[in-house]
């Protein structure tokens, strides 16, 4: 097991930077997730810790030594990727044990990880089956299995879930929990997927366009975003986001208007920023229904019966469009005026940089 620490580690290919100066703490035996959208740079990020991308700048550590220069093969890492990467014409058995094979591991040896990968992920009847014989979940777990077997300090993920069907998803995430709380080792993994990063980790890295934007536990990345973008992409439905004006600001709090709620004091202690600025008020679906402690009026543009909950599109007397999350046999139809309650004590305010106040 290692701790991982990337410090000021940049990359870039050509003129373009794609990782900008990237500070990671990852603690022995944690599960990090690293999320963001598409392109933002979380699989360079994670290649360059497995040793498949040179680093440009800044130093990685693993297990308390910098491995900038050390070959893949040096650095106690396993990756695991989203195209499962596994040999076709070898079984199942054969796959798991390759590394071992490679190595010149005694049989006994390689006998008996290859087995334990197999109990530890539920394989062992599909040994001599080739990957032609095995469903997509199954192939992913041989690569992860051949992973187990290296026993690494550090397990890297990149996106492995991405290639299975929606049901699948949820329940290799919950087969991937497990074995991180059997093995206890150092887990490092990529999703572009929040729901995943939310289930799955302990610590959260969320990455935009080669910035870290914020790290923290998935409750206070939901609870506490730092700025808009981390306010935006964590939580489903997405955050609401209504434009208002700065009206009065003390040394506690601060108070904001709009056209649709009118006037509401939020505390905030020690805000930087002056009457007439305009400002974001963030309100998530959940925290307006009919709960709340201040009335919106809108009419319903859209409705979602999800069953559990029944999502609302309003239009607010703004022209502003909010997403309300309401109970799933609510009476509400297209067209009609609904009066939503606002949770203001839930509500996250940023400032004009996108940051939170
Ligand atoms: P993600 O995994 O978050 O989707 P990537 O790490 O794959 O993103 O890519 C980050 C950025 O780096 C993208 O803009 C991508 O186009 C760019 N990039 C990745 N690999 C290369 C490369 N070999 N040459 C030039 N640009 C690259
Ligand atoms: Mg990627």
């Amino acid at each position: 097991m290692a701790r991982v620490v990337l410090s000021g580690l940049k990359k870039t290919y050509g003129p373009v930077e794609v990782i900008k100066g990237v500070d990671i703490d990852i603690a022995d035996g944690e599960f990090t997730v690293f999320v963001g959208p598409s392109g933002c740079g979380k699989s360079t990020l994670l290649r360059m810790i497995a040793g498949l991308e040179d680093i440009t700048g800044g130093t990685l550590s693993i297990g308390g030594r910098v491995v900038n220069d050390l070959p893949p093969k040096d650095r106690r890492i396993a990756m695991v990727f989203q195209s499962y990467a596994i040999f076709p014409h070898m079984s199942v058995r054969e796959n798991l044990g390759f590394g071992l094979t490679i190595a010149k591991a005694p049989k006994a040896e390689k006998d008996a990880k290859v087995a334990e990968a197999a109990r530890i992920l539920k394989m062992e009847p599909l040994l001599d089956r080739r990957p032609s014989q095995l469903s997509g979940g199954q192939r992913q777990r041989v690569a992860i299995g051949r992973a187990i077997v290296r026993n690494p300090d550090v397990f890297l993920f990149d996106e492995p879930l991405s290639n299975l069907d929606a049901a699948l998803r949820v329940d290799m995430r919950m087969e991937l929990a497990k074995l991180h709380q059997e093995l206890g080792a150092t887990m490092v993994y990529v999703t572009h997927d929040q729901v995943e990063a939310m289930t799955l980790a302990d610590k959260i890295v969320v990455l935009n366009a080669g910035v870290v934007q914020q790290i923290g536990s998935p409750l206070e990345l939901y609870h506490r975003p730092a700025n808009i973008f981390v306010a935006g992409f964590i939580g489903s439905p997405k955050m609401n986001f209504l434009k208002a004006t700065i009206e009065g600001i003390d040394a506690t709090s601060v108070k904001v208007g709009n056209a649709d709620f009118g006037s509401m004091v939020l505390p905030r202690a020690g805000v930087s920023a002056s009457v007439g600025d305009d400002v974001t008020v963030g309100l998530r679906p959940h925290h307006m229904g009919d709960r709340g402690n201040r009335q919106l009026g809108g009419r319903v543009v859209l409705v979602e019966r999800l069953g559990n909950e029944t999502l609302a599109a309003v239009e607010l007397k703004s022209g502003q469009q909010v997403i309300a999350a309401l109970p799933g046999d609510v009476d509400v139809i297209v067209g009609s005026d609904l009066e939503l309650g606002a949770e203001t004590d839930k509500a996250s305010l940023f400032l004009r940089s996108g940051a939170a106040a």
